[in-house]
């Protein structure tokens, strides 16, 4: 196993749309593998294969001991929104805004032996689940930002060095972004008490 490099913002890849995954085999068993590994190194609520340079629909989650993965996801979700909690995201380093996302989520899809896997979320579960599958389609959370949190976080994007940022070596970046992600620290206008910052 190996803790993988995390894409940061700029990346192309963020921005592409993943294809399915079509093979399944032990090549596929090790990224799910690395990707585990990866997300619990940097304490992460869930991690996206396009964030670390794997433009596959593949995603992990952990959410309150709830912890699995999950390859060409569908999502169903519910009509009704759950209440406004911040997100961040280990490709966005050192943000956290309040999000928009359906109350629960239904989703659906295969493991790596290529069974089919179905799982309902609530809350924070089926936010994470909203977070991961948006990466699969190119989309960041704060493309979801409305008003004057949209605009504080692309100032913030533009100002953030994260070229320097993705010059660190893996393990320093590792630590680095899960340390900033330690809730008190975030800055912005993170909720008290929320635990999301660690998200994918
Ligand atoms: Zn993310």
């Amino acid at each position: 196993m190996a803790i993988l490099n995390i894409r940061i913002i700029g990346d192309p890849v963020l921005r592409t749309v993943a294809d399915p995954v079509t093979e399944f085999g032990p090549e596929l068993a090790k990224l799910v593998a690395d990707m585990t590994e990866t997300m619990e190194d940097v304490d992460g609520a869930g991690l996206a294969a396009p964030q670390i340079g794997v433009s596959k629909r593949i995603f992990t989650y952990r959410i309150d001991g709830v912890e699995g993965h999950i390859i060409n996801p569908v999502l169903e979700n519910s009509e009704d929104y759950q209440a406004d909690h911040v997100e961040g995201c280990l490709s966005i380093p050192g943000l956290g805004f309040p999000v928009r996302r359906f109350r629960a989520t239904r989703v659906t899809g295969v493991d790596m032996h290529g069974n089919p896997v179905s799982i309902e979320g609530e809350g924070m579960l089926a936010r994470c689940f909203q977070h991961e599958n948006d990466h699969l389609n190119g989309i960041l959370y704060t493309d979801r930002l409305e008003g004057e949190d949209r605009k504080a976080a692309l100032r913030s994007i533009r100002n953030a060095n994260y070229d320097a940022v993705t010059e660190r070596t893996t393990a320093k970046r590792a630590k680095s972004v899960g340390s900033s992600f330690g809730g008190s620290s975030l800055g912005g206008n993170s909720a008290p008490g929320s635990s999301f910052g660690a998200a994918g």
